[in-house]
């Protein structure tokens, strides 16, 4: 069986467990105790390893990268192309999200019987984007900073390229041994993803999407129409790659950051098939990719716009151009501040909810169903950074199209 087929029947057959042990009583026997405690470990070791290599993997590939980039692309040219292109399918997205949502009408709720005990004590503030401390950033596992500290790094080495040989065969050889480390750990990918599915079925049902139906129902329909739609514009207008074949390409990485909700635990996965499955150069990969899965959400974005519409409308506030212009630019900063772990998009909503005046609270009413909305989203993020990863390499060149069709 190949390794996508592997996936895709852990998948089916971990969401399919998991739900039947939601619906029966196992789930609060002591048996079900010890079944979900070894699939949490299992989940949990694989996650881990996958956090474990994102720091050596990032640093070295992208020095590495850098290196070895061609004269003809120059790091500042690369850097902007990408920001601007994440910046403006951001926009794109949650004007996506705010424009259907526009479309339905929510039924309204009694607001006082929603619960007031969220905890929104733990959101990151900090807005230093620039390191002042590579090892303070790295034990924080702040991935802006690694980069460009990485960019840095490589920036200067390249300068120097003929007077420092050996250090840098030593970047290559230790940029193969994670490399090599990458594709241990993505070989138990298949049971990581049981695990991981039938944990989160067997203790969240699926019932809980039944009193936020047309909320939740609205999110997917638009993920599905940027996933589909937008990106396949962004191909078709500024590459010559046939989005059909981007669509296969994804299969997998679809499936991963399905069952991790995760874009930073991704981003190994991520940049192997940026290289292997759509032949973007390393050299551009490694700088997009990482930067994505960090400040690249655009599904993170269309739940925001989404929900910021659905409470508003809950709460009986009026949303006027204003209002509209307001929660773009905020939920532009918003889901470029979100972290690339679960649920981090739905603690972000609350710098958006400050902004209109909706109520906190409000968020937890969203909680019921934003385990599997954030499965969804992840998923369109992730696609999001290789889509515009493809986008920016072919603008350089820098795509092997034998690859990216085969
Ligand atoms: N889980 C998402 C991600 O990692 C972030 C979010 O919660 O929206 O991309």
């Amino acid at each position: 069986m190949s390794f996508t087929k592997k996936i895709i029947v852990s998948m089916i057959l971990g969401i399919i467990i998991g739900i039947a042990f939601n619906l029966t009583d196992l789930i609060e026997s002591a048996l079900g105790d010890y079944i979900t405690s070894a699939l949490d470990l299992i989940s949990y070791i694989f996650l881990s390893s996958l956090k474990l290599i994102i720091v050596p993997l990032i640093f070295f590939s992208i020095v590495c990268g850098i290196i070895s980039l061609s004269d003809d692309v120059s790091i500042s040219r690369l850097g902007i192309k990408t920001l601007l292109s994440y910046t403006v399918t951001t926009v794109i997205a949650i004007s996506l999200g705010l424009f259907f949502s526009s479309f339905i009408s929510y039924e309204p709720i009694q607001v006082q019987d929603l619960d007031n005990t969220i905890d929104i004590g733990n959101i990151e503030s900090d807005v230093s984007i620039f390191p002042n401390n590579i090892f303070k950033s790295l034990t924080e596992g702040n991935i802006i900073h690694l980069l460009i500290f990485a960019v840095l790094i490589g920036i200067s080495a390249s300068r120097i390229k003929g007077k420092i040989k050996t250090f840098i065969q030593y970047f290559y050889d230790f940029n193969d041994v994670i490399n090599e480390l990458v594709k241990i750990i993505i070989s138990f990918t298949p049971l990581a993803v049981f695990c991981i599915l039938a944990k989160t079925f067997s203790t969240q049902g699926i019932e809980t999407i039944i009193p936020l139906a047309s909320y939740f129902f609205t999110v997917v329909f638009v993920l599905l129409f940027h996933f589909f739609f937008t990106f396949s514009i962004l191909l078709k207008l500024f590459t010559t790659l046939n989005p059909i074949k981007f669509f296969q390409n994804l299969k997998d990485v679809i499936i991963f950051t399905f069952s991790t909700s995760s874009s930073s635990a991704s981003i190994p996965f991520t940049l192997r098939a940026a290289n292997d499955k759509y032949g973007i150069d390393k050299s551009i990969s490694t700088f997009t990719v990482p930067l994505g899965a960090t400040i690249n959400m655009d599904g993170t974005a269309i739940m925001q716009g989404c929900a910021t519409f659905f409470l508003a409308s809950l709460y009986g506030i009026d949303l006027g151009v204003s209002e509209i212009i307001t929660i773009v630019i905020t939920a532009t900063i918003a889901s470029i501040g979100t972290a690339g772990i679960p649920s981090a998009g739905i603690i972000m909503l609350t710098v958006i909810f400050t902004q209109i005046g909706i109520p906190l609270e409000g968020i937890t009413l969203l909680l019921g169903v934003d385990r599997l909305l954030d499965m969804m989203r992840t998923s369109v993020n992730v696609s999001g950074d290789l889509c515009i990863s493809c986008v920016v390499a072919s603008s350089e060149n820098k795509i092997n199209q034998k690859v990216f069709n085969s």
